[in-house]
């Protein structure tokens, strides 16, 4: 995928603010600090249109990145940050109902998970609720940088196994260090698109 125009059209706050022109959506989800910056600014070629290190806490929005003037990527905000109150963990899952369950133009998610790590609970809550409203996801296991090459293919196990992923839906490993893995996920994403 060669982009060539990306530029955040929206942060919003309700429905009322998505984009109407029907263009097909991928939206990015992960925990804090997975790097889900990191990876739509490495994806699209560009230093820091997308925020990374964004302090968790602050006002939570749905970031729309048009892209080449034909689908978005949305970038939905980071979970399982500890110090959020109850409230704006609940204000957090109305908006993603509200999203995931209603947009008719969303055709995939990216689900970023630490490769470093086995997957969290809020990972595993997080895929069975895309897989609940039949959402297909890819699966982007990021920081592969941070991972020795022989000890790569352990740590995807237990990523697959943990999310007990569905056969249709893929895994790619991904480093925005590198870009290692930017042709493939490209790949795996264009036929949403
Ligand atoms: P976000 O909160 O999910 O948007 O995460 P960020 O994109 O802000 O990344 C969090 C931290 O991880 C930052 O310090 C990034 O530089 C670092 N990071 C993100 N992706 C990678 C990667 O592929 N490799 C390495 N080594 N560090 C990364």
């Amino acid at each position: 995928m060669k982009v060539n125009q990306a530029a955040i059209v929206i942060s919003a706050v309700s429905k009322k603010q998505y984009p109407t022109e029907g263009f097909p959506e991928i939206a990015l989800a992960g925990r804090s600090n997975v790097g889900k910056s990191s990876f739509i600014n490495r994806m699209i070629q560009r230093k820091s249109l997308a925020r990374t290190s964004s302090k968790p806490g602050k006002t939570q929005t749905l970031n729309f990145y048009k892209i080449n003037e034909s689908f978005y990527f949305v970038d939905v905000p980071g979970y399982g940050y500890a110090k959020v109150s109850k409230k704006e963990r609940e204000a957090w899952g109305r908006m993603m109902e509200e999203y995931f369950q209603e947009r008719d133009t969303l055709e995939a998610t990216v689900l970023l998970i630490d490769m470093r790590h086995p997957p969290t609970e809020d990972d595993i809550i997080m895929y069975d609720f895309l897989k609940h409203f039949d959402i297909p996801v890819l699966i982007v296991a990021t920081k592969m940088d941070k991972v020795k090459k022989a000890k790569r293919d352990k740590h995807i196990k237990i990523i697959k196994e943990a999310l007990d992923i569905e056969p249709e839906d893929d895994l790619v490993t991904f480093s925005a260090e590198t870009g290692e893995g930017k042709d493939e996920a490209w790949s795996k994403l264009s036929r949403f698109l």
